[in-house]
């Protein structure tokens, strides 16, 4: 089966690239109006982008949302569900890593504990069929690393990678992320359904 992408992310899709899910961009995605994501946690902004774009889209197929971002303990949770624009630009890569890095300035490496979450929404018809969520925990660096990955990826560092985010390719990378596991959830899902 395949699934629709409803969104215009090219570092999601990058990272969607190193699995192995049916996946195809949403062709009609750039002409439809966007979603209003005021759900105020990511399973919320998931189900509103995914019910949205199915809905309006001309193609009666399944379609993937995925609502993400990065919670900095230190930061009460922030950037979180804002985190594409938190230096107050949607989409800033640099500005919002800039932002980060001054907001965490003197706080010591115990202290710079966060995690990416991601909420992946299948809907088909305008309805929600299913969701899955994934979690991958870090460190965030006191200085960018790596020159893979997108958003926040040059500052988290991975335990378990052993590595920062942006020191792996999209297939190391999808072994570790909050999208990796939440790809694997979907995947499994849609076995269970042949
Ligand atoms: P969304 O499009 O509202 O889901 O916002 C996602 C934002 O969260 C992105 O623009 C990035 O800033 C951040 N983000 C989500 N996933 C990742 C990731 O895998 N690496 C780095 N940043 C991410």
């Amino acid at each position: 089966m395949l699934l629709y992408f409803a969104s215009s992310n090219p570092g999601k899709l990058r990272d969607f690239s190193g699995m192995d899910l049916p996946l195809q961009l949403l062709p009609d995605f750039p002409a439809l109006p966007e979603a209003i994501e005021n759900g105020g946690s990511f399973a919320a902004n998931a189900r509103i982008k995914a019910s949205h774009y199915s809905r309006l889209s001309s193609h009666s197929g399944w379609i993937v949302a995925d609502d993400s971002g990065l919670e900095v303990d230190a930061l009460g949770g922030a950037p979180g569900v804002n985190s594409a624009l938190f230096c107050g630009r949607h989409g800033d890569d640099e500005a919002n890593n800039r932002l980060l890095l001054e907001r965490l300035r003197g706080v010591p490496t115990e202290r710079r504990t966060g995690r990416f979450i991601c909420v992946l929404v299948l809907a088909c018809g305008g309805e929600v069929k299913a969701e899955f969520q994934g979690a991958a925990e870090g460190l965030i660096l006191e200085s960018p690393r790596g020159a893979h990955g997108f958003g926040y990826d040059p500052l988290f560092y991975s335990p378990a990678a052993g590595r920062g985010f942006a020191e792996l390719t999209p297939e190391e990378k999808a072994r570790f992320s909050h999208r990796g596991q939440a790809a694997r959830a979907l995947q499994a899902w849609l076995k269970q359904q042949k």
